[in-house]
C-alpha cells in the first residue's frame, strides 16, 4: 500500500507521520518505511538543492515543476517502487499533489499541465490512499512563524495569497478525489490530529 500525506505548510504531517512511525513500531511492525521527498537519495537531494538554492532567484516556475518532478522520478525508482514490490507499505510525506497545489495552482502553472507532466515521471502511479491535512494558510503560517525561524524569510517572499491559492488546489483536489483523498481537520489539537489519522489508517487496515 502506498499512503502519501498532504498538507500545506505548518499543517502538521510531519509530526504526526513520526507518532504514526512510533505507534507501528510499538505495535511491532517492521513492514513499512517513512519517506519524504526528495527521499535522500544523492540524486534527487543534488536536484532538491538547486530548487532550494536561494542564489537561483531566477529558477522559472516551469523549471521548478520539472526538477520537483524529475526528483520525484528518482525517489520512486530508488525507494517507492522496491518497498512495494517487497509488500512494505510506504508511507510518504507529499507526492504529486504537492506539484498540483504548489507548482500548478501556487505558481500558476496549471493543475491539469503539471500532472500531465507529472505522469512521464510517476509512469502513472497513484496513492491508494491520501491523508490531506486542511488548514486554513493564515493558521498555518502563523504556527511557523511561531517556531520555524529558518523558514520565515521565505513565507515572507512567497505571500499570504500564494498559500490561499495552495489551500484551494488542495480542497478542490480533495473533493474530485474522495476515493483517494481522506481530509483530516489540522487545526485541531495535536492529539486530536494524531487520532483522526490513526482511526483512518486503522479502517484501511494499515494500522
Ligand atoms: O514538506 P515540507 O513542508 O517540508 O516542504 C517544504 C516546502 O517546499 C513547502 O512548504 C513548499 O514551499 C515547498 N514545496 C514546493 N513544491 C512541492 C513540494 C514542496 O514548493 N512540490
Ligand atoms: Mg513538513
Amino acid at each position: 500500500k502506498f499512503i502519501t500525506f498532504e498538507g500545506s505548510d505548518g499543517s502538521g504531517k510531519t509530526s504526526v507521520l513520526q507518532e504514526i512511525v512510533k505507534l507501528m513500531q510499538s505495535q511491532n511492525n517492521t513492514d513499512f518505511i517513512l519517506t519524504r521527498e526528495p527521499g535522500g537519495n544523492k540524486i534527487s537531494e543534488e536536484i532538491r538543492n538547486v530548487i532550494l538554492d536561494k542564489s537561483n532567484q531566477a529558477m522559472d516556475a516551469r523549471t521548478e515543476a520539472l526538477l520537483y518532478a524529475a526528483a520525484r522520478r528518482q525517489h520512486l525508482v530508488e525507494t517507492i517502487l522496491p518497498a512495494l514490490a517487497a509488500n512494505q507499505v510506504v508511507l510518504c510525506d507529499r507526492f504529486v499533489d504537492s506539484s498540483l497545489a504548489y507548482q500548478g495552482a501556487g505558481r500558476d502553472l496549471g493543475m491539469q499541465e503539471v500532472y500531465e507532466m507529472n505522469l512521464f515521471a510517476t509512469d502513472g502511479l497513484q496513492p491508494d490512499l491520501t491523508i490531506y491535512f486542511d488548514l486554513e494558510p493564515e493558521v498555518g503560517l502563523a504556527r511557523i512563524k511561531g517556531h520555524r525561524q529558518d523558514e520565515v524569510n521565505r513565507l515572507d517572499e512567497e505571500s499570504l495569497h500564494f498559500y490561499q491559492k495552495v489551500h484551494d488546489a488542495y480542497v478542490q483536489l480533495a473533493d474530485q478525489e474522495q476515493a483517494r483523498i481522506v481530509v483530516v481537520d489540522a487545526s485541531q489539537p495535536f492529539a486530536d490530529v494524531v487520532a483522526d489519522v490513526v482511526a483512518i489508517l486503522k479502517a484501511k487496515s494499515i494500522l
